[in-house]
């Protein structure tokens, strides 16, 4: 689907808002103090600001960007949709200097407005499903990515090989969703954990050969390949191999370089929930552009409302 700049959504604030709160609040709106649905009222006053409601039970008002990424921010709310569209729409990312140009922001805006729709895209601690499960496969592996931020031009004591690059663990389940971590350093006990967390024990684990994957025991079935000699071997069921998660560093470090020139170590898990969103949203799951924009929109809350229906209550 192309890019239509001329829709309303992106040029009309009115309109842009009514996309907004009809993606946040499917049932009417949603009362961001109380957590009451679909009792509010618009307030229409000349003094008042578009968008304002009025919660009737808890008499305090709220717009659809109380409690989200976009709240007190002076850009235009179309502007934040076309930044969205863009931003989940790039295999490989977009720039800040690039969306500074196209939407008439200074850049230091424009990186504001990407740190915050990556959080957006961030999945919500433990609101998404284990990966994998009974006759699944779901890969494991790591990759190094630039260096750790240090005294510049000076190598930290004892640095050389991997050690003085970040290490990313991705965790992939074939033909399905992608998880990455930024990890502290690639210890077999962290990786174990973040397996622990997030793979379902039934699955079948495919990993390279790497000591830090011995004795794995939670996962029903391990099997390994040692990229020394193989890349592809016959598993029991499926072949053995860590494709899925090389074809996703492959994206992800020519994004970084080629987009990104790499960035400061507190970000690069922002950076990785920003990849993983676009896999984990992409064509072959049947999700296109429009679509993804809109899953990306649907996260800009961040706060844990507590839904309350007044009747039920
Ligand atoms: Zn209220």
């Amino acid at each position: 689907m192309t890019l239509n700049l001329k829709a309303k959504i992106y040029n009309d604030e009115d309109a842009a808002r009514a996309h907004l709160e009809a993606i946040q609040w499917p049932d009417g709106p949603v009362c961001p103090h109380c957590g009451v649905v679909n009792e509010a009222t618009l307030l229409a006053g000349k003094s008042t600001r578009p968008g304002v409601y009025k919660c009737r039970p808890c008499q305090k008002p709220f717009s659809v960007t109380v409690g989200s990424v976009f709240e007190r921010s002076k850009v235009p709310l179309t502007k934040w949709l076309l930044a969205t569209e863009l931003l989940t729409s790039s295999k490989k990312g977009i720039s800040a200097h690039q969306i500074s140009r196209m939407l008439g922001v200074t850049y230091k805006t424009a990186w504001f407005m990407m740190h915050r729709i990556r959080e957006a895209m961030a999945p919500k601690d433990g609101s998404e499903p284990p990966l994998g499960g009974d006759g699944f496969v779901v890969e494991a592996d790591e990759t190094y990515i630039g260096k750790k931020d240090g005294p510049k031009g000076r190598k930290a004591p004892g640095a050389g090989g991997a050690g003085h690059k970040r290490t990313v663990l991705s965790l992939v389940e074939r033909g399905g969703k992608i998880r990455s971590f930024k990890l502290g350093a690639p210890t077999a006990g962290e990786i174990k954990a973040k397996i622990h967390t997030n793979v379902d024990p039934t699955s079948t684990l495919h990993t390279d050969g790497s000591q830090v994957y011995k004795g794995y025991l939670r996962v029903e079935s391990h099997e390994s390949v040692d990229h020394k000699s193989e890349y592809v071997r016959p598993g029991k069921s499926e072949k053995v191999h860590t494709n899925s998660a090389e074809g996703f560093f492959s994206v992800f470090k020519r994004g970084m370089v080629g987009t990104y020139q790499h960035c400061g170590e507190q970000h690069l898990q922002r950076y990785l929930a920003e990849f993983d969103f676009r896999m984990n949203n992409r064509i072959a799951l049947g999700v296109d552009d429009t679509m993804r924009a809109v899953k990306a929109l649907e996260g800009i809350n961040g706060k844990r409302l507590t839904y309350r229906r007044i009747n039920a209550a």
